[in-house]
């Protein structure tokens, strides 16, 4: 309802034109600030991580540079290892020990991962769930370390800790000086079809091959960092990698006729490729499409030969905080050479029979999508390849290497699930080479840092793939269901003790960032200050406050409030328009307000009055008792009235009277926030003549009251209606307090008719009916099989059916 009040002139002329009303005067506050800085919850900036979000002067970081040997044993499905690490400790402490990460340990028996599982129904399982339930029990894929000596060969005394060891040194480790040692070690790999993670082998019972996907293989450096010290808190499974960069040389030796994807470059083509083979990547250089390296009839061939050997294959990488490859004779390799901005990389993919037609048709071009467009919202790809791997393991990032699970049906056709989900994962995990292989997040304490950034940016990139695609995460409509939810906890969790994983560390950062872009700060600044933290952070190791500092110190816009709201709580966005109000100017003219107040306060005749009208009135038969009061009407306008008006005017200069004459509409707005969040509020105003405007207030309109505020809104135009949040874009969970005159909400009820459940007696007499049914059917077929087969005997030529 609109209703009518009029300002005194006093008040509008005292009046800014536009300005927020305070709530109500409680006399105390009464409210949480959700425009306190974050400053007091954030850790207190130093040398090494500046106020402003930046690596500080005295930043450092540890590095790791490892030198591997590993065979991968196809018969009996091991990896069997050695490394020689150098440890570079570039802190400014000394360290009296080292610790590294036996990630493969998960699969121990007794592993944290297995005891601390729960599970609080067992009703209904699938028959695979029963067989992973059962192995569990029995499967022991923990490493055996065989050896840690350092460089002269001597032993040096470690202590495993369930997912970590630590190794004591003679003496400390010297800041600036570095440890070189070397450890052997081996395992049983997992079945990754049963026992899942983020790695392990699939066997293919129709050709009796095996395709690996090895990540985690080796003992990994713990990061050192200032922010944590040594990040080991143990892997249980959720929460993934912090690890140091370093430098790779790794020698796989694989089967002979296997084919190897792994991080970093191929040293020896001439040793482990055909002739052929390298023709074919040579080509792949400058086709300018996918081109086959190894083509599925050559795969077809080697599915059913054996292995007459072995080979090495050498591989390369540097700067990476991780090494993962990928092994298999099931493998067809597609590769294509693209250009970013100068950086030469080649894309490609190796997938089985399996996985055809979908993957030679969209996996080498979903890569370089991919790098395309991360690369203009963060820093130049810097790497030389990008593969995209399929087998086992639903999706998992690793540097340059990652493993997408999608596959068609067995007779080629997928759904459009499976396609948009292939598509999406490739550009998730090649994506992930950004957020965290290069700006290397602190994993197993933020998911959202990896997950979250790195979900957002594959929103803009799936969005550039194709008109209308359909992205599962990034529209704020799509997380109203969870932010509505009860079960939630605030993204800054650590990553073991999140609920609703998916949509907590994926789709809420994602959305946030999303809403941070285009309704709080606009594209342009948005993407500077996204930008500015990727490259302040590429192959450095931020924190959560690094990046909330950096998007502040890059806009110029205090966004501690939003990342109050989004990060630190569960409030959701709820704003409701809960009543609007019109004031226009009193024109002080007797002539014209009085009349207009008259009709403003008409009431409608009273029920009895209505009905008391036809009775006749004691005045009426007496006249003579009618006398001034019977005739007097108080509405109208007097010559004292009159007058007092003209002298009113006569006292008031040009301006001012300018100012009475004044014919705008203005209307009083009273919002109320339900859901906690404080948010911009975005309004769509509709006139009456059918033109419509958009009003965008930002988020500091509830700064004095986060629960209700007023907003003046002045127009030339009478307001027909008023629309919160027309595109959808604040993810307000609650649309039916949007508008205003409220809608009628329109839905369709279903007819059905009324059935009777059959009883216990019916259904078994029907089962007995059928099974009679089926009998009779199965007679009559057995005795036209006895004559076919007689006519066959009699017969001397084959039947040909036509
Ligand atoms: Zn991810």
């Amino acid at each position: 309802m609109i209703s009518r009040l009029f300002l005194s002139l006093l008040l509008v002329f005292g009046c800014v034109s536009v300005w927020a009303q305070d709530g109500p005067p409680t006399g105390k506050y009464g409210q949480e600030d959700k425009f306190r800085q974050l400053e007091e919850i954030l850790p207190t900036p130093n040398n090494y991580r500046t106020a402003s979000g930046a690596p500080g002067r005295g930043y450092w970081q540890q590095r790791a540079n490892y030198h591997i040997n590993v065979e991968l044993d196809d018969e009996n499905q091991r990896i069997i290892g050695s490394e020689t690490i150098t440890y570079l400790n570039r802190s400014p402490d000394s360290l009296n020990y080292l610790w590294l990460q036996l990630d493969a340990n998960i699969f121990a028996r007794g592993s944290n991962a297995a005891t601390t599982a729960t599970r609080s129904n067992i009703s209904r399982l699938s028959y695979n769930q029963l067989k992973t339930l059962l192995v569990r029990e029995t499967f022991d894929g923990g490493v055996n370390i065989t050896s840690v000596h350092d460089a002269a060969d001597k032993p040096l005394k470690h202590t495993i800790v369930k997912t970590m060891m630590r190794i004591d040194l003679d003496k400390p480790l010297a800041s600036g000086e570095s440890f070189l040692f070397s450890i052997d070690w081996n395992y049983r790999i997992n079945d990754c079809k049963v026992l899942r993670g983020r790695t392990g082998y699939e066997f293919f019972k129709e050709d009796g091959n095996y395709l690996y996907e090895m990540a985690q293989w080796f003992p990994r450096m713990v990061a050192y960092t200032d922010a944590t010290g040594w990040q080991h808190k143990q892997f249980i499974g959720r929460g993934e990698f912090t690890l140091e960069l370093g430098d790779y040389l790794v020698r796989l030796t694989v089967p002979n006729d296997h084919i190897v994807g792994a991080t970093g470059v191929l040293q020896n083509p001439e040793e482990v490729l055909t002739e052929v083979q390298r023709e074919r990547l040579k080509q792949a250089e400058t086709a300018g499409k996918p081109v086959f390296i190894v083509n599925p009839k050559e795969t077809a061939a080697a599915e059913k030969a054996k292995p007459t050997g072995k080979k090495t294959w050498i591989y390369r990488a540097e700067n990476v905080r991780d090494f993962a490859f990928a092994s298999s004779r099931k493998f067809i390799w597609d590769a294509q050479q693209h250009d970013v901005n100068g950086n030469v990389v080649m894309a490609m993919s190796l997938y089985p029979k399996e996985a055809e037609p979908l993957w030679s048709m969209y996996s080498t071009h979903a890569i370089i999508h991919t790098l395309n467009v991360y690369s203009r919202y963060t820093f130049d790809y810097p790497y030389p390849v990008a593969y995209s791997v399929n087998g086992p393991i639903g999706g998992m990032e690793y540097p340059m290497i990652c493993f997408n699970g999608p596959r068609p049906e067995k007779d080629g056709t997928y759904s459009k699930r499976t396609k948009y989900g292939l598509i999406s994962v490739i550009i998730h995990e090649v994506g992930h080479n950004f957020f965290p292989m290069i700006v290397n997040t602190d994993e197993r304490q933020w998911t959202w840092m990896d997950e979250g950034l790195n979900t957002f940016l594959q929103y803009l990139t799936e969005q550039e793939w194709e008109e209308n695609y359909p992205s599962r995460r990034g529209e704020p409509r799509d997380i109203v269901s969870y932010m509505r939810s009860t079960d939630q906890v605030p993204i800054m969790t650590n990553s073991e003790s999140i609920l609703q994983f998916g949509p907590n560390a994926y789709g809420k950062p994602a959305t946030a960032l999303n809403i941070l872009r285009e309704t709080v700060l606009g594209r342009e600044l948005f993407d500077f200050a996204f930008r500015e933290y990727a490259r302040r952070w590429m192959f450095k190791r931020p924190m959560p406050a690094d990046f909330f500092r950096t998007m502040e110190d890059a806009s110029a816009i205090d966004l501690d409030w939003f990342f109050r709201g989004w990060f630190y709580t569960t409030d959701h966005t709820d704003i409701a328009i809960e009543n609007v109000r019109l004031f226009e100017v009193d024109t002080r003219d007797p002539d014209v307000e009085k009349p207009l107040k008259k009709s403003r306060g008409e009431k409608p005749d009273s029920l009895s009055k209505q009905r008391n009208q036809p009775l006749e009135k004691h005045d009426d038969l007496f006249p003579e008792l009618k006398d001034f009061y019977s005739k007097f009407d108080a509405d109208a306008v007097t010559g004292a009235e009159r007058k007092s008006y003209q002298d009113l005017l006569k006292g008031l200069s040009e301006e001012e009277k300018k100012l009475l004459a004044t014919k705008k509409n203005f209307y009083i707005v009273d919002f109320k926030n339900y859901g906690g969040l404080v948010m911009p509020i975005v309004l769509r105003i509709e006139f009456e003549d059918g033109t419509n405007s958009e009003l965008r207030i930002p988020a500091e309109i509830w700064r004095r009251n986060n629960k209700q505020v007023s907003r003046l809104i002045i127009t030339e135009k009478p307001i027909k209606g008023l629309i919160l949040d027309p595109h959808l874009e604040t993810a307000d969970v609650d649309l039916d307090n949007n508008y205003f005159p409220p809608r009628i909400a329109k839905s369709r009820f279903q007819l059905f008719k009324d059935g009777k459940k059959r009883n216990e007696m019916q259904k078994a007499q029907a089962a007995e009916k059928a099974a009679e049914k089926a009998k009779a059917a199965e007679k009559a077929k057995d005795s036209v099989r006895a004559k076919d087969s007689d006519k066959a005997k009699d017969s001397e030529t084959p039947v040909v059916e036509k």
